[in-house]
């Protein structure tokens, strides 16, 4: 079965990672694309400026993935699954957590798959841990996510309006990690955020979580500030051993020194391989997990003022 998808939002993500990893599928066809920019991607059959035109126009498009940033995808993916098409969501899945949920609910009852993506999760590493960390104590984790937003959200303005989730959106990544991996459920104890005097979003958050273990270390640092090397580690130590380090956002995996994993990037070729099973069982796939910790987050958080960022 071939499946035919269109892609709303022809930003970053769209050309960089869902373009090629549809091109690389033979299971799916780029059937559209709507970039209100006007965009037109050589692979794509039919182009518009109005998604609405596209769910509109093509009745026999299967899918669509909302490559847009997350304020507007709420609204653009429940007219999706009103108009009988399947959804893959980018991450953020939404605005909030109740959007998601009513995705969940239309999904649901439009019978449509609904398909929260969150790419850090697909590398082998990651399940490493996850299968290594089963049944065992974390007694410290400690989450290093340092990159530099002026190279990596170049002219971006959605991410640092409310709702953008500043920091979180790089920092998002690590907790889809941390969520994946942990033996045990974790919880934000407490979040320091840092909001430049100019910006209604955090560049830097210093986070302390908590999963019931007395005396565990458990805690994360996401800043947007970084020049040079960038940093994307989590360490995780158990009690009576393994210490782990998970580096290059997930990509390689340490354990007790030894490199177990070290993979070349196919985090979207993988999302889509799921997406394909999804579509053919009809089972969505919605992960809250990581959304939670970033709404608790913001909830629980102390906001302290730092200077203005300029891009
Ligand atoms: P981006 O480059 O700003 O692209 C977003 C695109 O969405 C815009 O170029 C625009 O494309 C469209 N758009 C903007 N506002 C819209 C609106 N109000 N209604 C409908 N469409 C709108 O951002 P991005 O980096 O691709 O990020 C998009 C999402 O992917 C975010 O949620 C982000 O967290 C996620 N993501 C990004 C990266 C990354 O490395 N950049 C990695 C993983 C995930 P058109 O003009 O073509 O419509």
């Amino acid at each position: 079965m071939v499946y035919k998808v269109g892609i709303i939002g022809f930003g970053k993500i769209a050309q960089d990672q869902h373009l090629p990893a549809i091109r690389a599928n033979p299971n799916f066809e780029l059937t559209a694309v709507a970039s209100q920019r006007g965009l037109k991607p050589n692979e794509a059959k039919h182009t518009f400026t109005d998604y609405r035109e596209m769910l509109r126009d093509l009745r026999d498009l299967d899918a669509v993935a909302i490559c847009t940033p997350p304020q507007v995808r709420h609204t653009i993916a429940r007219e999706a699954l009103e108009a009988g098409k399947h959804v893959l969501l980018e991450k953020p899945p939404a605005a909030t957590l109740s959007e998601l949920e009513d995705l969940r609910r239309i999904g649901h009852d439009m019978r449509k798959v609904v398909f929260t993506t969150w790419h850090a999760q697909y590398n082998k590493g990651v399940d490493i841990a996850r299968d290594t960390l089963a049944g065992r104590t974390v007694k410290r984790l400690v989450v290093t996510w340092k990159e530099d937003v002026r190279h990596w959200h170049p002219g971006q303005q959605w991410i640092w309006q409310a709702g953008g989730f500043g920091v979180f959106d790089p920092g998002i990544n690590a907790l889809s990690i941390v969520t994946k991996i942990m033996p045990q459920p974790v919880f934000i104890k407490q979040s320091d955020l840092q909001f430049p005097a100019n910006r209604d979003a955090p560049i830097a958050a210093e986070l302390q979580f908590s999963t019931g273990v007395e005396g565990a270390d458990l805690r994360a640092v996401f800043d947007w500030r970084q020049t040079g090397p960038q940093t994307w580690d989590i360490e995780i130590d158990c009690e009576g051993g393994p210490l782990m380090k998970l580096s290059l956002g997930g990509r390689r995996l340490e354990v007790d020194g030894e490199i177990v994993a070290d993979e070349s990037d196919d985090e979207y070729p993988q999302i889509y391989r799921r997406f394909e099973e999804l579509l053919a069982s009809g089972q969505s796939e919605v992960d809250e997990a990581p959304f939670r910790l970033v709404g608790d987050a913001f909830m629980i958080g102390r906001r302290v003022q730092v200077e203005p960022f300029q891009d």
